[in-house]
């Protein structure tokens, strides 16, 4: 099969013919449709993190296709189902994470396109105990950003508990800064965005933004703080400079969220301020395969949009380096589907199922 390989952290990933996975006991496995480019991937195959990838490794976390073949004893699902495979593509189910609906914290777990090959491929194999079931109403294009980037912040919006009279700032709206500020205006609260450039504030707010900030001109923390300082602020941008930011930008008993995960690993933040006013800090990770089937739930009701860009796989270095210097809006997905030709050029397209 053809596949995107990661063989060094200093070189271009190599489209080549790798062998095809051969679903083990309990595992399935999955003809790609499509599979999400996220920010993630870019910091996998730089070796960006404190815990590496072992090479040559294949990307992909955001992988939607139809399952092909099944392993022994797998019962949940059958050949000719279009499932999702996630982050989390497997966890023990039976430590205390696992059994308090912490799953996502399982310290067993292991991560597709990272610890096990991932979705940058014609095939893909997974644990059929953890993929997601994609409704029939999703369409695969919009299902493939659902997989990490819509779960990651429906997550990220539910354990900041954010309420519907709350000011919600999300800094960095980019493949899952578009759908945090989805899920926020779901939770009925008021939302500002920050980011970089006007074409993403621009997408922002024709998504439901209530206010944007340009952080490359105006100093986003005064801006928030005219509106009276957020009750919750949403760390999504890879520079550890918006998370300082993030942080001075909330009001008393505010709560910031970690979500981001910038090369740059440290942020130095006051000790004083942080007690005095009462501020929470809380690391969200991926979310778990209920949350996943709740995001896809509320796809299917048409009450997200998912803006994204094809793009043959071929075009995976082109793909990265855009991403990289912030020249896409909302995600880019590569698509499996079309022959394996060189790409005529992005195409844009705003899926609403
Ligand atoms: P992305 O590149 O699509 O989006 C990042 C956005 O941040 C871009 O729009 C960029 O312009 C903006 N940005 C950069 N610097 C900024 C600044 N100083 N101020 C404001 N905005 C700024 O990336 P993505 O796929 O959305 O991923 C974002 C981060 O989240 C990555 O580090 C990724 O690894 C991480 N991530 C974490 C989880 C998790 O479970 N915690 C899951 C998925 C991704
Ligand atoms: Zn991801
Ligand atoms: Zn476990």
């Amino acid at each position: 099969m053809k596949a995107a390989v990661v063989h060094s952290f200093d070189k271009p990933l190599v489209i080549e013919d790798v062998a095809t996975p051969v679903a083990g006991p309990g595992e399935v496995l999955v003809k790609i449709e499509t599979s999400g480019l996220c920010h993630t991937d870019i910091h996998a195959a730089h070796g960006d993190w404190p815990v590496k990838p072992n090479l040559p490794f294949i990307p992909g976390h955001e992988g939607v296709g139809i399952v092909v073949a099944r392993g022994a004893g797998v019962t949940r699902v059958k050949e000719g189902d279009r499932v999702a495979i996630p982050w989390l593509g497997y966890a023990c189910g039976e430590c205390d994470y696992c059994t308090s609906g912490w799953e996502t914290l399982c310290e067993k777990q292991q991560n597709t396109g990272y610890s096990v090959n991932g979705a940058y491929a014609e095939f893909a194999k997974a644990h059929a105990a953890y993929v997601g079931i994609v409704p029939a109403d999703v369409d695969s294009f919009a299902a493939a950003p659902l997989t990490c980037a819509g779960v990651t912040t429906y997550k990220a919006i539910k354990v900041s508990g954010a309420r519907s009279s709350d000011l919600v700032a999300i800094f960095g709206v980019g493949g899952l800064g578009h759908m945090a500020l989805q899920y926020a205006k779901i939770a009925g609260c008021t939302v500002v965005a920050v980011d970089l450039t006007d074409d993403k504030l621009q997408m922002a707010k024709k998504l439901g933004a209530d206010y944007v900030v340009n952080a490359s001109r105006t100093d986003p923390v005064e801006e928030i703080k005219k509106l009276g300082g957020a009750n919750v602020a949403i760390a999504l941008a890879v520079a550890p400079k918006a998370f300082d930011q993030a942080y001075r930008s909330l009001r008393r008993k505010g709560t910031l969220v970690f979500v981001a995960l910038p090369a740059d690993n440290h942020v130095q933040l006051p000790i004083f301020e942080t007690v005095l006013n009462g501020i929470t800090i809380v690391g969200s990770i991926v979310g778990t395969r209920v949350d996943l089937a709740e995001v896809f739930e509320l796809h299917a009701a048409g009450r997200t949009q998912v803006l994204l860009e094809k793009r043959s796989l071929d075009d995976v270095n082109k793909s990265i380096e855009d991403l990289e210097k912030g020249r896409v809006n909302g995600r880019l997905v590569f698509d499996l589907m079309a022959s394996p030709v060189l790409s005529k050029g992005p195409v844009a397209a705003m899926a609403t199922r």
